[in-house]
C-alpha cells in the first residue's frame, strides 16, 4: 500500500520550536461541549451541577435550541448548597429521581462538575456510582468535569468521552473505534467511504444511543476525528486499544491520509483505494479550489481556542495557498497533533497556552490578512481593521471529510469576501 498523501515537506514544523505562554486567556469553559454532545447522543441527559452563570452561559451558547426540549439542564446550586448548609448528595438525588421520572427516554446520564461544584469539592464521582446502581439498568450514569478551572471549550468533549471509554465492553474481536463527535451526516459519510474500503466491524464514539455500544480490547484500533481528544486517547490506551496516529481529516488532502493510514493498518489494496476515494477527492479538489479564491496569497494568525488550529493550518497553506503567520494551540500534544505538524510548511510561530495581551501585540504588528479567534476578541480586532474569523464555528458547523471541504474552505474565505464587498460599498 503506497502512501496516497502528499509526502510529508521537508521542514515541516514538527521539531519548531514552541513559544509557551502563560497568562490571561480568552476561552470557553468545557460546558459548551454539552451543546453539541447532546445533539449526537439521542438518549442522553447532561445535567450540570452549577451556579446561574453556567446555566446562562449554556442558553446564551445554546441560542434558540433552549426552546426545543433540549437534553440538558442545572442543577443549580444555592448559597446554602455553597455554604455547606444543605445535604447536596441529597437534594441531587431528588433532582434525578424528578428528571428521569418526567424523561423515561434518558438512558445515560451525565454529572457535569462545573467551578462551584468542585470549589465546594461535591464529590459527583460518588454520585455517579450510587445513582447507577440506583438506577442500573435502564440508566447509566457517568461524571465529569466541565469547569473553567479545569476544561477549555472542546475539551468538554474530551472529559466526556473519557468518561465513557473505562465502562465500556471489552472484545477480544478486531476492530476500529472511530472516536470524536461529527455531525450525523458526515458520519454517514466516513462510515460509508470505509465501508467502500471493505473495513467491517467498524464503530463510532460517542454512539448514537446506548444499544450501539462500543466494544474495546487488546485487538481494536482506534482513530481520531478531533485533535481535541488528549484525555479519551490516554483511556482508550489505558484499555489496550492502539492509536491509528494520522493528519486529521479536514480537507482533502487531510482527508486522503486520514483514510489512507486506516486502509494500511487493514490491508486494502492501492485499486481500492483508488477506487474508492477518487471521484470524492475529485469533487473535495474542485470545491476547494473555488472557495479558496480569495485565500489564496493571504496570510493568517490563529489565537488558541479549540486545538482544531495546527491542522486547520495545515488546510489552509497546503490546500488554499495561504501563509501562516502564527498557530496557537491550547495544548499541543505530539502523539495527535505530530502527524499534521510534519506536513505544515515551515515558518509559522507555534505557541502553546496564552498570555492574550503579548499574544495581541504579535498579532497586531503582524497585521495578519484573516485572524482566527474567540468571539470576545472578533469584534475588537474587527475595529482595528482586521479581518476575523470566529473559532466557535468550526466546531459547531460540519467541516470533516471530502464533501464538507469546500464549505470549510468557505468558512474562512466569507470574511475576507465581506470586507472586499464592504470596502467596494464604502468607496
Ligand atoms: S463552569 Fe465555571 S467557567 Fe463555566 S460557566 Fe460555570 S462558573 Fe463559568
Amino acid at each position: 500500500m503506497t502512501d496516497q498523501s502528499r509526502p510529508p515537506i521537508a521542514g515541516g514544523c514538527r521539531s519548531a520550536p514552541i513559544l509557551k505562554q502563560r497568562g490571561q486567556r480568552e476561552v470557553f469553559c468545557g460546558l459548551t461541549g454539552i451543546i453539541w454532545l447532546h445533539r449526537k447522543m439521542q438518549d442522553a441527559f447532561f445535567l450540570v451541577v452549577g451556579s446561574r452563570t453556567c446555566a446562562h452561559l449554556l442558553q446564551s451558547a445554546a441560542g434558540v435550541m433552549i426552546f426545543a426540549e433540549p437534553r440538558f439542564g442545572t442543577a443549580i446550586l444555592e448559597e446554602s448548597d455553597l455554604a455547606g448548609l444543605n445535604d447536596a448528595h441529597a437534594e441531587l438525588d431528588r433532582e434525578v429521581e424528578t428528571l428521569l421520572s418526567r424523561r423515561p427516554d434518558i438512558r445515560q446520564l451525565f454529572l457535569v462538575g462545573s467551578c462551584p461544584s468542585e470549589v465546594i469539592k461535591l464529590d459527583l464521582n460518588r454520585a455517579a456510582e450510587r445513582l447507577t446502581q440506583a438506577y442500573a439498568p435502564k440508566v447509566r450514569v457517568l461524571e465529569y468535569s466541565g469547569s473553567g478551572i479545569e476544561t477549555t471549550f472542546t475539551q468538554g468533549e474530551d472529559a466526556c468521552l473519557a468518561a465513557m471509554v473505562p465502562v465500556l465492553p471489552k472484545t477480544e474481536e478486531r476492530n476500529l473505534v472511530v472516536v470524536g463527535a461529527l455531525p450525523d451526516v458526515v458520519e454517514d459519510q466516513m462510515l460509508g467511504l470505509l465501508d467502500g474500503l471493505g473495513i467491517e466491524n467498524v464503530q463510532v464514539l460517542p454512539a448514537r444511543t446506548i444499544d450501539a455500544d462500543v466494544q474495546i480490547g487488546p485487538n481494536t484500533v482506534f482513530a481520531l476525528t478531533q485533535p481535541f481528544l488528549g484525555e479519551t486517547h490516554a483511556a482508550m490506551l489505558r484499555r489496550g486499544a492502539r492509536h491509528l496516529a494520522a493528519p486529521f481529516p479536514l480537507g482533502e488532502e487531510g482527508t486522503t491520509a486520514w483514510l489512507s493510514v486506516i486502509a494500511k493498518e487493514f490491508g486494502v489494496s492501492d485499486e481500492l483505494f483508488e477506487k474508492t476515494t477518487d471521484a470524492p477527492r475529485r469533487r473535495a479538489r474542485q470545491a476547494v479550489a473555488q472557495a479558496a479564491e480569495a485565500l489564496d496569497g493571504k496570510s493568517v494568525f490563529f489565537f488558541p481556542d479549540s486545538q482544531l488550529e495546527i491542522p486547520l493550518a495545515r488546510f489552509l497553506t497546503r490546500e488554499c495557498g495561504m501563509s501562516a503567520i502564527e498557530v496557537g494551540m491550547p495544548y499541543i500534544h505530539d502523539a495527535i497533533h505530530g502527524p499534521d505538524l510534519d506536513l505544515l510548511p515551515a515558518g509559522p510561530q507555534i505557541s502553546e497556552g496564552q498570555d492574550v495581551d503579548l499574544q495581541l501585540d504579535r498579532c497586531r504588528e503582524a497585521r495578519p490578512d484573516l485572524t482566527v479567534c474567540g468571539l470576545g476578541l472578533a469584534n475588537p480586532l474587527e475595529a482595528e481593521g482586521l479581518s476575523t474569523k470566529w473559532a466557535i464555528e468550526l466546531v459547531f458547523t460540519p467541516v470533516h471529510f471530502y464533501e464538507q471541504a469546500g464549505d470549510l474552505a468557505s468558512l474562512f474565505a466569507r470574511p475576507l469576501r465581506r470586507k472586499a464587498i464592504l470596502g467596494v460599498a464604502a468607496e
